[in-house]
């Protein structure tokens, strides 16, 4: 984005930006920039960040100035006439250890690699030797048009692969289209919840409220070519294998008529989140006021002056709190389990003019600042590890898990220990990490506001005028969010998934007998031919951004179906002992993790009802990356 005409870059303004920079992020950059080997040498850092659930790496105090000098320097020698190097993998991988002062095995070094996005675009599947025929009249059905399917069809794009992208709704966005609750937005900031092939976005917040993660996506859908393959107000209905033809045949309800369409292979990116979790208690028939889930909002609500109750403390209760605080007369906090609340630096905060120039002009700060961020978060996965050895020696967790609940507790007193009421009803039982971790929106600050009351006693019934508390209470309501989430296990539903022999889905996931929905490398099903699920069973990863991952998922699928025509073949199915074998493996590793935290147990969504973790992945970053890299032709049947 230019800098504004009425914006002067004086060298104060500089000072100004470099003040407000990512140090070590501005260090390679110019080091990049000009050679200048002591910037290497320079002395680093770590210091807590996002509640202490992240590790920043920055420049240690006694290098800052000179750090800071040399890059007004470079930056008053006007640095426009700049022409960018792309480094070598050598190079990179020299610079990456630099950058946090670490030593990266292969493994890191391959996961990390496009984290600093200097490929104009990364992830990208190729063909083995150019453009082969594609087979007459071959179509691709993607099922879904938020991240996951425009992600999809940027790769399809690429490779000339023809496609469709089914849309239910009437526009695209998924998740940032249909949830516009208020204050709604990523509480994972934009230099990582983004698309890696989209270079420096002008992003207004760090994170960005949800009608702007729809414009990016508006604006990527149209930009690479994708928007004309979407066909919106369609909705899948059936999708069924047909043996015979090696394809799959899709029942659509477009704008309210069927049609009947075939393809040769199926991605379903419709989403985690797509059914609203009910709130599931008696008399909710009975309240006269407005009874809202929180993903049926439409923006309209007329909050001023209101009664409203929220319920659940989620991450969207917490998030909407303060903000429907601001409107509302009274504001009644519904909260079954405490939750560990953390704050989030500039989350709220606009960019400034001085970071968006710097953005802008510093050659590979953009870069620099992404990989930082990103490379930020990965500690997070220690805190999800148990310790057998601290917990032998009394300690609950781990010692890094153990020193982030301590973090957060001190943080709750220091933002409500006025109320040692509050305190006590704010402190959670559970391990942090055992449960989504959510970021203070304001959350602590608002609970002290006068005409908000936190109710933890547990609701028996609507009525018509409110909530009955089984303190036999009553509080009356012209309006109520149920901010209860998602019903997470229906992956997929209500869509009708048959494959071969004419196997549900949806009979095989919810079989009482069975262990729930479970994929191959969270993406493929034996009997399913050529139907791959993006942000499937166990596929979110365990620190930094699920954008990264849907680039990865589209190249292994693209992958997949270069294997298959490329081959000749009309489908790929993956073996059942090697989905068995890799379950197995993923069962056994998950088993040492966070989510089987006793405490926490029957309160997680995570844990499905037959007791499996099913909704993030066991593995760490650079496990995961290394199955998920290249798609191996063994590990299929091919018909
Ligand atoms: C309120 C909220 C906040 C979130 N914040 C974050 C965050 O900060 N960071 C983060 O990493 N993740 C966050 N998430 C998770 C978020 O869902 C993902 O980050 C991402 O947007 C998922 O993209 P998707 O394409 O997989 O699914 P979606 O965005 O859900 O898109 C799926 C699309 O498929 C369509 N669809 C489904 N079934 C059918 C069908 N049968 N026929 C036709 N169309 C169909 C749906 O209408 C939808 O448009 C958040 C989720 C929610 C609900």
């Amino acid at each position: 984005m230019p800098t504004d005409e009425k914006t002067t870059v004086d060298e104060a303004f500089i000072r100004r930006a470099l003040d407000e920079a990512d140090l070590n992020a501005l260090r390679m950059a110019l080091y990049q920039a000009t050679g200048d080997e002591s910037l290497l040498a320079l002395k680093l850092q770590q210091t807590p960040a996002f509640g202490g659930s992240s590790t920043l790496t920055t420049v240690a105090a006694e290098g800052q100035d000179e750090l800071k000098a040399k890059a007004l320097a470079f930056l008053l020698a006007n640095p426009a006439g700049f022409g960018e190097v792309k480094p070598s993998d050598a190079e990179l991988r020299r610079l990456f250890e630099a950058f946090r002062n670490e030593a990266l095995t292969d493994k890191d070094w391959r996961y990390r690699r496009d984290l600093a996005a200097f490929d104009e675009h990364p992830r990208l599947a190729r063909w083995t030797d150019g453009k082969p025929q594609v087979p007459d009249g071959y179509q691709v059905a993607i099922i879904g048009a938020g991240f996951g399917g425009i992600a999809m069809g940027v790769q399809l794009e690429k490779l000339g692969i023809p496609y469709t992208i089914y849309e239910r709704r009437a526009e695209l966005g998924g998740t940032w289209s249909r949830n516009i609750y208020p204050d709604a937005r990523v509480d994972t900031t934009n230099f990582m919840y983004q698309f890696f092939f989209e270079k420096n976005y002008p992003w207004r917040e760090y994170f960005a409220r949800a009608p702007e993660v729809r414009d990016y996506l508006e604006h990527i859908a149209g930009k690479y070519g994708v928007k004309q393959h979407m066909q919106f107000n369609t909705d899948v209905r059936q999708a069924e294998f047909d043996e015979g033809s090696g394809t799959w045949t899709l029942t659509l309800a477009a704008d309210g008529a069927e049609q009947v369409v075939t393809a040769n292979a199926v991605v379903a990116a419709s989403g985690l989140f797509a059914n609203p979790k009910r709130f599931d208690v008696p008399g909710a028939e009975d309240f006269r006021g407005q009874l809202i889930h929180t993903a049926e909002c439409t923006g309209q609500e007329d909050l001023d002056g209101k009664y409203v109750a929220i319920i659940g403390n989620g991450s969207t209760g917490v998030q909407m709190m303060s903000a429907v605080a601001r409107r509302a007369r009274s504001v009644g906090v519904f909260q079954r389990t405490p939750q560990w609340i953390s704050p989030r630096e500039r989350y709220g905060e606009l960019l400034r003019p001085e970071t968006r120039w710097l953005l802008d002009t510093m050659p590979y700060y953009w870069n620099w600042y992404s990989y930082s961020i990103s490379t930020m978060r990965l500690g997070m996965q220690k805190t999800q590890e148990f310790d057998p050895a601290w917990q032998a020696a009394g300690g609950l967790v781990s010692k890094a898990n153990d020193e982030l609940r301590d973090l957060l507790t001190n943080y709750i007193k220091a933002k409500v220990g006025a109320r040692p009421d509050l305190v006590e009803k704010l402190t959670p039982q559970h391990a942090p990490m055992a449960r989504r971790m959510i970021v203070d929106n304001n959350w602590y600050a608002s609970l002290l506001e006068d005409h908000v009351e936190l109710v933890t006693d547990k609701i028996e019934r609507l009525t018509t005028g409110g909530v009955l508390t089984a303190d036999g209470r009553e509080r009356h309501y012209d309006v109520i969010f149920t901010a209860t989430g998602f019903d997470v296990e229906k992956y997929l539903w209500p869509t009708d998934f048959r494959g071969l022999g004419g196997q549900r889905i949806e009979d095989l996931w919810t079989d009482p007998a069975g262990l729930g929905p479970r994929a191959y490398l969270s993406l493929t099903v034996p009997d399913f031919p050529s139907l791959f699920i993006m942000y499937g069973p166990n596929s979110q990863n365990r620190a930094g951004s699920l954008i990264v991952w849907m680039e990865v998922w589209a190249r292994y699928i693209a992958q997949a179906l270069i294997a298959t025509i490329e081959g000749g073949h009309r489908y790929a199915v993956v073996k059942p002992e090697v989905f068995e074998d890799y379950n197995q493996r993923h069962d056994a590793a998950m088993r040492e993790l966070i989510w089987y935290d006793k405490a926490s147990m029957g309160r997680n969504y995570y844990v499905n009802h037959w007791g499996r973790q099913q909704v993030n992945t066991a593995w760490r970053l650079e496990d995961q990356y290394e199955s998920l890299e290249q798609f191996n032709p063994g590990d299929y049947t091919f018909g």
